[in-house]
């Protein structure tokens, strides 16, 4: 090959995507290659997958879902366990990251609440809820939470209806608007007469942590939230421990998202429990639960490090926690923490088929080989969104190591050249259009974030699981897109 990799761009072969042997926590557990050479995802190859489910298609390894969720339940179970002096300990999952009905079964099934932000994901996991554990759950719904800034009355009745365990309150506006629903409620008779809402308070701590600026939360300046040095969380917090129609039941923190250091949790771990301190000390009121969030890292290429794991990271909270109330002199609270992405992620590859090839060259002998595919920023919105970088392999064929490598570019078919899904990856030189591309941990924010831009369908998600496979969801179809017309 003469062909020059663009100035200033690590060498060839430093983008190339690690494959399932070298770097396991990129794909879902199951992932291997056969003899042949061919992609296996839970026990089928890549061409049984795409005979049942067109290309493009997200794979949903159900089998590593499960396995996912029952880590980080058995992790802070383990870790917060009573009879080591803490008081309890729960994982809830973020359902955001991706949430179907079966999806949602699957994490209650293995241990996990579920934290839902909005009347969809909320009614979604009732469904759930009332499938796995029977319907007297859903009246007392405490594996199950709402979030959100600007809740509507409406939406914290629903939540007060079915007693969530986690109602997380955003301003003090939400606080007023509990206090009406728990009125309205009390005099509808769903509520007895004394009976109280518990909620939750967001705070913002301050501590920068996170991929990129649109999923970092825990600094001041933005929408989520109630600042702890602003005062604005002590004006929220003392108005909930003086409305005799609320109980306050803990405090919220969410520091970002992507987040591969755990520094900044042991920082708003500190944050978090002094406020609590404080709390108690001037009202006499100490809140039993702290929440702290989301937001645990994947690798989403090699040049990502291997992500903590469940373990570490509820051993580094554990820790935490007692050093801290130790220090203050208070009693543990019972901890519970929501990870979204690092359930979801890694368990899901998209499958596209490469549908054109075409060389561009950039001066002084470079080139780069752009590689269209027939998805793109309409089932993968994150590039676009956070510069948020991912890497795809040849998934039908092994490459051969003869034919070398090029520098790509993995091209989506929307009208905006923006539309990229893998912006720098080194693939196999005989790439050919007919090739298909995995590209992995595309479980979280895929599927839930994708659009109808250009009027697409959007594509369905493929569970398998030891050589059999079904739909969580079924792919869009034309029908669908005009279903909605007036
Ligand atoms: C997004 C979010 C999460 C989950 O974040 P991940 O990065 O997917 O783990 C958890 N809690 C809250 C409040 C969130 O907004």
């Amino acid at each position: 090959m003469t062909d020059q990799i663009p100035a200033g761009e690590p060498p060839l072969g430093s983008l190339s995507c690690p494959e399932p042997e070298d770097r396991p926590d990129l794909w879902p557990t199951t992932a291997r290659r056969t003899d042949d050479g061919e992609l296996v995802l839970g026990g089928l190859t890549v061409s049984e997958i795409l005979a049942e489910a067109p290309s493009p298609v997200f794979v949903l390894d159900e089998a590593d879902l499960r396995g996912r969720a029952a880590s980080w339940a058995a992790a802070m179970h383990e870790e917060f366990w009573p009879s080591y002096g803490m008081a309890g300990g729960e994982a809830f999952y973020a359902g955001k990251a991706f949430l179907t009905t079966k999806v949602a079964q699957w994490v209650l099934e293995e241990g996990m609440g579920i934290d839902t932000a909005s009347r969809g994901e909320l009614a979604v996991s009732l469904a759930a809820l009332q499938e796995v554990s029977g319907e007297e759950a859903t009246t007392d719904a405490t594996r199950l939470g709402l979030h959100g800034n600007g809740k509507t009355q409406a939406e914290i009745a629903v939540a007060l209806t079915h007693h969530v365990g986690h109602l997380v309150l955003d301003s003090l506006e939400e606080v007023e608007l509990a206090v009406r629903a728990v009125r309205e409620l009390r005099a509808s008779g769903v509520y007895g007469p004394e009976e109280t809402g518990k909620v939750m308070v967001r705070l913002t701590t301050g501590v920068h942590a996170g991929g990129h600026e649109y999923i970092s939360t825990g600094h001041e300046d933005q929408k989520f939230g109630l600042s702890v040095h602003g005062g604005a969380a002590r004006q929220t917090i003392d108005a909930i421990i003086a409305a005799p129609e609320l109980e306050l039941h803990g405090l919220h923190s969410h520091i970002g998202s992507q987040i591969l250091d755990l520094a900044g949790f042991r920082e708003a771990v500190g944050i978090v429990l002094t406020l609590r301190h404080e709390v108690a000390v001037d009202t006499g009121h100490l809140c039993p639960e702290v929440d702290l969030g989301g937001g645990y890292g994947i690798a989403y290429t090699g040049a990502d490090p291997v992500p903590p794991s469940p373990a570490q990271v509820a051993r580094t909270l554990a820790e935490a926690v007692r050093e801290t109330c130790e220090r203050l002199g208070d009693e543990v609270p019972t901890v519970s923490i929501e990870p979204g992405r690092a359930v979801a992620g890694p368990t899901t590859v998209t499958l596209y088929t490469v549908t054109g090839l075409k060389r561009v060259e950039l001066g002084e002998g470079a080139s780069r080989l752009y590689v269209s595919i027939d998805g793109g920023m309409s089932d993968n919105i994150r590039p676009a969104l956070y510069e948020a970088a991912y890497t795809a392999l040849v998934a039908n064929r092994r490459p051969d190591p003869q034919a070398g490598l090029v520098r790509s570019r993995v091209v989506g078919k929307h009208c905006e050249s923006g539309d990229v899904v893998v912006r720098d990856v080194d693939l196999p030189a005989d790439l050919a259009v007919g090739d298909v591309l995995a590209v992995p941990a595309t479980g979280a924010y895929g599927r839930s974030m994708a659009s109808n831009y250009n009027l697409f369908t959007r594509p369905g998600v493929r569970w398998v699981c030891e050589g059999e496979s079904g739909w969580v969801l079924r792919p869009e179809t034309i029908e669908d897109l005009v279903r909605l017309e007036g």
